[in-house]
Protein backbone atom coordinates (compact mmCIF):
# COMPACT_ATOMS: atom_id res chain seq x y z
CA UNK A 1 0.00 0.00 0.00
CA UNK A 2 1.17 3.53 -0.72
CA UNK A 3 1.94 5.41 2.45
CA UNK A 4 0.25 8.65 3.43
CA UNK A 5 2.64 11.59 3.80
CA UNK A 6 1.47 12.97 7.13
CA UNK A 7 2.37 15.98 9.26
CA UNK A 8 1.31 16.53 12.87
CA UNK A 9 0.37 19.98 14.10
CA UNK A 10 0.30 20.30 17.89
CA UNK A 11 2.43 17.79 19.78
CA UNK A 12 1.31 18.32 23.36
CA UNK A 13 -0.19 15.51 25.45
CA UNK A 14 -2.12 13.73 22.66
CA UNK A 15 -0.23 15.00 19.60
CA UNK A 16 3.06 13.49 20.81
CA UNK A 17 1.28 10.09 20.92
CA UNK A 18 -0.06 10.70 17.39
CA UNK A 19 3.53 11.36 16.30
CA UNK A 20 4.92 8.21 17.92
CA UNK A 21 2.18 5.95 16.51
CA UNK A 22 2.37 7.53 13.05
CA UNK A 23 6.15 6.98 13.05
CA UNK A 24 5.62 3.30 13.94
CA UNK A 25 2.93 2.73 11.31
CA UNK A 26 3.65 0.93 8.04
CA UNK A 27 0.82 2.85 6.40
CA UNK A 28 2.10 6.33 7.22
CA UNK A 29 5.20 8.29 6.27
CA UNK A 30 5.60 10.82 9.08
CA UNK A 31 7.08 13.87 7.33
CA UNK A 32 7.39 16.08 10.39
CA UNK A 33 5.80 17.91 13.30
CA UNK A 34 5.05 21.52 14.13
CA UNK A 35 4.09 23.13 17.45
CA UNK A 36 4.09 26.77 18.57
CA UNK A 37 6.09 25.51 21.55
CA UNK A 38 9.53 24.86 20.00
CA UNK A 39 10.83 22.71 22.83
CA UNK A 40 7.83 20.39 22.63
CA UNK A 41 8.12 20.17 18.86
CA UNK A 42 11.83 19.31 19.07
CA UNK A 43 11.25 16.66 21.72
CA UNK A 44 8.39 15.05 19.77
CA UNK A 45 10.48 15.11 16.58
CA UNK A 46 13.43 13.49 18.39
CA UNK A 47 11.21 10.84 20.01
CA UNK A 48 9.58 10.00 16.67
CA UNK A 49 12.76 10.32 14.56
CA UNK A 50 11.16 12.91 12.30
CA UNK A 51 11.76 16.51 11.22
CA UNK A 52 10.87 19.45 13.43
CA UNK A 53 9.41 22.27 11.30
CA UNK A 54 9.86 25.88 12.44
CA UNK A 55 7.16 27.05 10.09
CA UNK A 56 3.73 25.42 9.79
CA UNK A 57 3.39 26.48 6.14
CA UNK A 58 6.62 24.69 5.21
CA UNK A 59 5.16 21.49 6.69
CA UNK A 60 1.79 21.96 4.99
CA UNK A 61 3.55 22.27 1.63
CA UNK A 62 5.18 18.85 2.03
CA UNK A 63 2.29 16.62 3.13
CA UNK A 64 -0.93 15.09 1.78
CA UNK A 65 -2.62 15.03 5.17
CA UNK A 66 -2.25 16.57 8.62
CA UNK A 67 -3.27 15.44 12.03
CA UNK A 68 -4.45 18.52 13.93
CA UNK A 69 -3.98 18.07 17.67
CA UNK A 70 -3.98 21.67 18.88
CA UNK A 71 -6.43 22.93 21.55
CA UNK A 72 -10.03 22.82 20.26
CA UNK A 73 -10.21 26.64 20.15
CA UNK A 74 -7.44 26.53 17.48
CA UNK A 75 -8.96 23.77 15.29
CA UNK A 76 -10.80 26.24 13.04
CA UNK A 77 -7.85 28.45 12.10
CA UNK A 78 -5.36 25.60 11.67
CA UNK A 79 -7.85 23.45 9.69
CA UNK A 80 -8.67 26.28 7.28
CA UNK A 81 -4.96 26.96 6.69
CA UNK A 82 -4.29 23.28 6.04
CA UNK A 83 -7.19 23.17 3.56
CA UNK A 84 -5.68 26.20 1.77
CA UNK A 85 -2.64 24.00 1.15
CA UNK A 86 -4.86 21.18 -0.16
CA UNK A 87 -4.30 18.88 2.83
CA UNK A 88 -6.71 16.18 3.98
CA UNK A 89 -7.52 16.56 7.68
CA UNK A 90 -7.46 14.27 10.66
CA UNK A 91 -9.00 16.59 13.23
CA UNK A 92 -9.12 15.74 16.92
CA UNK A 93 -12.47 15.78 18.70
CA UNK A 94 -14.54 17.86 19.16
CA UNK A 95 -14.30 19.00 15.53
CA UNK A 96 -14.34 22.70 16.58
CA UNK A 97 -15.34 24.89 19.50
CA UNK A 98 -18.56 26.12 17.87
CA UNK A 99 -21.09 24.75 15.41
CA UNK A 100 -20.48 27.70 13.05
CA UNK A 101 -16.75 26.99 12.99
CA UNK A 102 -17.38 23.29 12.38
CA UNK A 103 -19.75 24.09 9.48
CA UNK A 104 -17.08 26.37 8.02
CA UNK A 105 -14.47 23.62 8.10
CA UNK A 106 -16.82 20.99 6.61
CA UNK A 107 -17.98 23.41 3.91
CA UNK A 108 -14.44 24.39 2.90
CA UNK A 109 -13.31 20.75 2.81
CA UNK A 110 -16.24 19.96 0.49
CA UNK A 111 -15.37 22.86 -1.80
CA UNK A 112 -11.74 21.75 -1.94
CA UNK A 113 -12.70 18.09 -2.29
CA UNK A 114 -10.61 17.14 0.75
CA UNK A 115 -11.42 14.47 3.34
CA UNK A 116 -11.94 15.02 7.05
CA UNK A 117 -11.78 12.34 9.70
CA UNK A 118 -12.70 13.42 13.23
CA UNK A 119 -10.88 11.83 16.18
CA UNK A 120 -13.87 10.12 17.78
CA UNK A 121 -11.57 7.40 18.99
CA UNK A 122 -14.23 5.26 20.70
CA UNK A 123 -15.44 4.16 17.25
CA UNK A 124 -12.21 2.15 17.21
CA UNK A 125 -12.58 0.81 20.73
CA UNK A 126 -12.45 -3.02 20.61
CA UNK A 127 -15.86 -3.13 22.40
CA UNK A 128 -17.49 -1.30 19.46
CA UNK A 129 -15.47 -3.19 16.83
CA UNK A 130 -16.68 -6.44 18.44
CA UNK A 131 -20.33 -5.61 17.66
CA UNK A 132 -19.73 -3.93 14.29
CA UNK A 133 -21.57 -6.63 12.35
CA UNK A 134 -24.18 -7.33 15.03
CA UNK A 135 -27.75 -6.33 14.02
CA UNK A 136 -28.65 -3.31 16.15
CA UNK A 137 -31.91 -1.49 16.72
CA UNK A 138 -31.55 -0.10 20.23
CA UNK A 139 -34.68 1.26 21.89
CA UNK A 140 -33.09 2.26 25.21
CA UNK A 141 -29.47 3.18 25.89
CA UNK A 142 -27.85 3.90 29.22
CA UNK A 143 -24.35 5.42 29.06
CA UNK A 144 -21.94 6.29 31.87
CA UNK A 145 -18.63 8.01 31.27
CA UNK A 146 -16.99 8.94 34.55
CA UNK A 147 -13.44 10.08 35.16
CA UNK A 148 -11.49 11.31 38.13
CA UNK A 149 -10.65 15.01 38.23
CA UNK A 150 -7.88 16.30 35.92
CA UNK A 151 -7.58 20.05 35.28
CA UNK A 152 -6.68 19.33 31.60
CA UNK A 153 -9.85 19.73 29.53
CA UNK A 154 -11.65 21.80 32.19
CA UNK A 155 -11.66 24.88 29.94
CA UNK A 156 -14.75 23.35 28.28
CA UNK A 157 -17.89 21.73 29.66
CA UNK A 158 -17.84 17.98 30.40
CA UNK A 159 -20.38 17.77 27.56
CA UNK A 160 -17.70 18.78 25.02
CA UNK A 161 -14.86 17.01 26.78
CA UNK A 162 -16.31 13.56 27.66
CA UNK A 163 -19.99 13.29 26.71
CA UNK A 164 -19.20 14.07 23.07
CA UNK A 165 -17.68 10.56 22.78
CA UNK A 166 -21.02 8.98 23.77
CA UNK A 167 -23.02 11.42 21.64
CA UNK A 168 -21.02 10.40 18.57
CA UNK A 169 -21.33 6.68 19.40
CA UNK A 170 -25.06 6.88 20.10
CA UNK A 171 -25.78 8.84 16.89
CA UNK A 172 -23.76 6.23 15.00
CA UNK A 173 -25.55 3.29 16.67
CA UNK A 174 -29.12 4.65 16.56
CA UNK A 175 -28.96 6.17 13.04
CA UNK A 176 -32.07 8.30 13.59
CA UNK A 177 -32.55 12.04 14.14
CA UNK A 178 -32.78 13.45 17.67
CA UNK A 179 -36.28 14.82 18.33
CA UNK A 180 -36.04 15.90 21.96
CA UNK A 181 -33.32 16.89 24.41
CA UNK A 182 -33.66 17.18 28.16
CA UNK A 183 -30.51 18.03 30.09
CA UNK A 184 -29.07 19.24 33.35
CA UNK A 185 -25.52 19.99 34.37
CA UNK A 186 -23.61 21.35 37.34
CA UNK A 187 -20.28 23.21 37.52
CA UNK A 188 -19.09 21.71 40.81
CA UNK A 189 -15.39 22.62 40.87
CA UNK A 190 -14.66 24.41 37.59
CA UNK A 191 -16.35 27.23 35.65
CA UNK A 192 -18.05 24.86 33.18
CA UNK A 193 -20.22 21.80 33.89
CA UNK A 194 -18.27 19.00 35.58
CA UNK A 195 -21.22 16.63 35.60
CA UNK A 196 -24.17 16.37 33.23
CA UNK A 197 -27.12 14.10 32.60
CA UNK A 198 -28.99 14.06 29.31
CA UNK A 199 -32.05 12.28 27.96
CA UNK A 200 -32.23 12.16 24.18
CA UNK A 201 -35.28 10.98 22.24
CA UNK A 202 -34.93 9.80 18.66
CA UNK A 203 -37.42 9.64 15.77
CA UNK A 204 -37.04 5.82 15.87
CA UNK A 205 -38.54 5.85 19.40
CA UNK A 206 -35.18 5.13 21.03
CA UNK A 207 -34.34 6.94 24.27
CA UNK A 208 -30.76 7.46 25.49
CA UNK A 209 -29.91 8.40 29.04
CA UNK A 210 -26.33 9.68 29.25
CA UNK A 211 -24.35 10.62 32.36
CA UNK A 212 -20.88 12.14 32.16
CA UNK A 213 -18.73 13.28 35.05
CA UNK A 214 -15.12 14.39 35.47
CA UNK A 215 -15.29 14.52 39.24
CA UNK A 216 -15.92 10.84 39.94
CA UNK A 217 -14.02 8.89 42.57
CA UNK A 218 -13.33 6.05 40.17
CA UNK A 219 -13.44 5.86 36.37
CA UNK A 220 -16.09 4.05 34.33
CA UNK A 221 -16.88 3.99 30.61
CA UNK A 222 -19.90 1.82 29.96
CA UNK A 223 -22.86 1.68 27.62
CA UNK A 224 -25.84 -0.66 27.79
CA UNK A 225 -28.15 -1.14 24.83
CA UNK A 226 -31.59 -2.72 25.04
CA UNK A 227 -33.50 -3.87 21.97
CA UNK A 228 -36.13 -6.46 21.22
CA UNK A 229 -34.97 -9.81 22.65
CA UNK A 230 -31.50 -8.48 23.43
CA UNK A 231 -29.33 -6.72 25.97
CA UNK A 232 -25.84 -5.64 24.91
CA UNK A 233 -23.32 -4.42 27.48
CA UNK A 234 -20.24 -2.52 26.30
CA UNK A 235 -17.30 -1.71 28.54
CA UNK A 236 -14.93 0.72 26.81
CA UNK A 237 -12.44 0.65 29.66
CA UNK A 238 -12.23 -3.15 29.75
CA UNK A 239 -12.60 -3.22 25.93
CA UNK A 240 -15.25 -5.92 25.92
CA UNK A 241 -18.81 -6.61 24.80
CA UNK A 242 -21.36 -9.01 26.30
CA UNK A 243 -24.57 -9.97 24.52
CA UNK A 244 -27.57 -11.58 26.18
CA UNK A 245 -30.25 -12.85 23.76
CA UNK A 246 -33.66 -14.36 24.21
CA UNK A 247 -33.76 -17.08 21.62
CA UNK A 248 -35.72 -20.02 20.24
CA UNK A 249 -34.06 -23.41 20.46
CA UNK A 250 -33.39 -23.61 16.74
CA UNK A 251 -31.90 -20.10 16.41
CA UNK A 252 -28.38 -20.28 15.03
CA UNK A 253 -25.94 -18.26 17.15
CA UNK A 254 -23.65 -15.67 15.54
CA UNK A 255 -20.55 -17.27 14.04
CA UNK A 256 -17.37 -16.50 15.92
CA UNK A 257 -19.11 -16.38 19.31
CA UNK A 258 -19.14 -18.98 22.02
CA UNK A 259 -22.76 -19.00 23.15
CA UNK A 260 -23.84 -20.44 26.48
CA UNK A 261 -27.37 -20.86 27.77
CA UNK A 262 -27.52 -18.95 31.05
CA UNK A 263 -31.18 -19.31 31.99
CA UNK A 264 -34.69 -19.95 30.76
CA UNK A 265 -37.35 -17.22 30.93
CA UNK A 266 -41.13 -17.54 30.57
CA UNK A 267 -43.67 -20.27 31.29
CA UNK A 268 -44.57 -23.52 29.50
CA UNK A 269 -44.55 -23.30 25.70
CA UNK A 270 -43.58 -19.63 25.87
CA UNK A 271 -40.37 -20.31 27.78
CA UNK A 272 -37.24 -19.26 25.93
CA UNK A 273 -33.55 -19.61 26.57
CA UNK A 274 -31.38 -16.67 27.48
CA UNK A 275 -28.15 -17.12 25.58
CA UNK A 276 -24.92 -15.35 26.49
CA UNK A 277 -22.50 -14.50 23.72
CA UNK A 278 -19.08 -12.99 24.11
CA UNK A 279 -17.80 -11.69 20.77
CA UNK A 280 -14.01 -11.63 20.61
CA UNK A 281 -12.87 -8.00 20.50
CA UNK A 282 -9.93 -7.42 18.14
CA UNK A 283 -6.66 -6.48 19.82
CA UNK A 284 -5.95 -3.05 18.39
CA UNK A 285 -4.46 0.25 19.42
CA UNK A 286 -7.48 2.50 18.78
CA UNK A 287 -5.44 5.64 18.09
CA UNK A 288 -3.13 3.91 15.64
CA UNK A 289 -6.11 2.26 13.95
CA UNK A 290 -7.94 5.55 13.46
CA UNK A 291 -4.81 7.18 11.98
CA UNK A 292 -4.31 4.20 9.67
CA UNK A 293 -7.98 4.27 8.62
CA UNK A 294 -7.49 7.95 7.75
CA UNK A 295 -4.39 7.04 5.71
CA UNK A 296 -6.38 4.32 3.92
CA UNK A 297 -9.27 6.70 3.16
CA UNK A 298 -6.88 9.24 1.58
CA UNK A 299 -4.68 6.79 -0.30
CA UNK A 300 -7.61 4.74 -1.67
CA UNK A 301 -10.05 7.63 -2.00
CA UNK A 302 -12.60 6.13 0.44
CA UNK A 303 -15.12 7.71 2.80
CA UNK A 304 -13.39 8.17 6.20
CA UNK A 305 -14.80 6.13 9.11
CA UNK A 306 -15.82 9.29 10.98
CA UNK A 307 -16.36 11.97 8.32
CA UNK A 308 -16.50 15.69 9.15
CA UNK A 309 -20.31 15.69 8.80
CA UNK A 310 -20.59 13.17 11.66
CA UNK A 311 -18.21 15.20 13.83
CA UNK A 312 -20.44 18.20 13.10
CA UNK A 313 -23.58 16.24 14.04
CA UNK A 314 -22.09 15.24 17.41
CA UNK A 315 -21.13 18.87 18.05
CA UNK A 316 -24.61 20.14 17.06
CA UNK A 317 -26.15 17.69 19.55
CA UNK A 318 -23.69 18.83 22.24
CA UNK A 319 -24.58 22.47 21.48
CA UNK A 320 -28.31 21.68 21.90
CA UNK A 321 -27.55 20.06 25.22
CA UNK A 322 -25.51 23.05 26.41
CA UNK A 323 -28.35 25.37 25.39
CA UNK A 324 -30.79 23.31 27.47
CA UNK A 325 -28.45 23.38 30.46
CA UNK A 326 -28.04 27.17 30.19
CA UNK A 327 -31.81 27.70 30.19
CA UNK A 328 -32.98 28.83 33.65
P1 LIG B 1 -2.24 20.00 24.85
O1 LIG B 1 -2.49 21.35 25.43
O2 LIG B 1 -1.51 18.99 25.66
O3 LIG B 1 -1.47 20.15 23.44
C1 LIG B 1 -1.80 21.11 22.48
C2 LIG B 1 -0.51 21.55 21.77
O4 LIG B 1 -0.87 22.42 20.69
C3 LIG B 1 0.45 22.34 22.66
O5 LIG B 1 1.73 21.74 22.59
C4 LIG B 1 0.45 23.76 22.06
O6 LIG B 1 1.70 24.40 22.17
C5 LIG B 1 0.09 23.48 20.62
N1 LIG B 1 -0.56 24.60 19.92
C6 LIG B 1 -1.49 25.46 20.39
N2 LIG B 1 -1.92 26.27 19.40
C7 LIG B 1 -1.22 25.91 18.29
C8 LIG B 1 -1.21 26.38 16.94
N3 LIG B 1 -2.01 27.37 16.55
N4 LIG B 1 -0.36 25.80 16.08
C9 LIG B 1 0.47 24.80 16.46
N5 LIG B 1 0.52 24.31 17.74
C10 LIG B 1 -0.34 24.86 18.62
O7 LIG B 1 -3.69 19.46 24.41
P2 LIG B 1 -4.16 17.94 24.21
O8 LIG B 1 -4.66 17.41 25.49
O9 LIG B 1 -3.09 17.19 23.48
O10 LIG B 1 -5.45 18.16 23.27
C11 LIG B 1 -5.32 18.53 21.91
C12 LIG B 1 -6.63 18.20 21.18
O11 LIG B 1 -6.89 16.79 21.30
C13 LIG B 1 -7.88 18.90 21.71
O12 LIG B 1 -8.73 19.20 20.63
C14 LIG B 1 -8.53 17.85 22.59
O13 LIG B 1 -9.93 18.01 22.69
C15 LIG B 1 -8.20 16.60 21.83
N6 LIG B 1 -8.18 15.40 22.70
C16 LIG B 1 -8.84 14.30 22.26
C17 LIG B 1 -8.86 13.16 23.06
C18 LIG B 1 -9.58 11.94 22.56
O14 LIG B 1 -10.00 11.14 23.38
N7 LIG B 1 -9.73 11.76 21.27
C19 LIG B 1 -8.18 13.13 24.28
C20 LIG B 1 -7.46 14.28 24.68
C21 LIG B 1 -7.48 15.42 23.87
Amino acid sequence: MNKLDLGIIGVGHLGSIHARLAAESEKINLVGVFDLDRERAEKAARDSSTECFRDMHALLEKVQGVSIVVPTSEHHSVALKALDYGCHLFLEKPIASSVDQARDIVQKAREKNRKIQVGHIERFNPAILAIKDHPLKPMFIEAHRLSTFNPRGCDVSVVLDLMIHDLDLILYLVKSPVTHVDACGVAVVSREEDIANVRLKFASGCVANITSSRIALSPMRRMRLFQQNQYIALDFQEKKADIFKLTDQDTIPDPGCKPAVVSRIGVGDNARDVIYEKPSPPEVNSLQMELEEFAKAVVHDLEPEVPGEQGLMALETAANILEQIARP
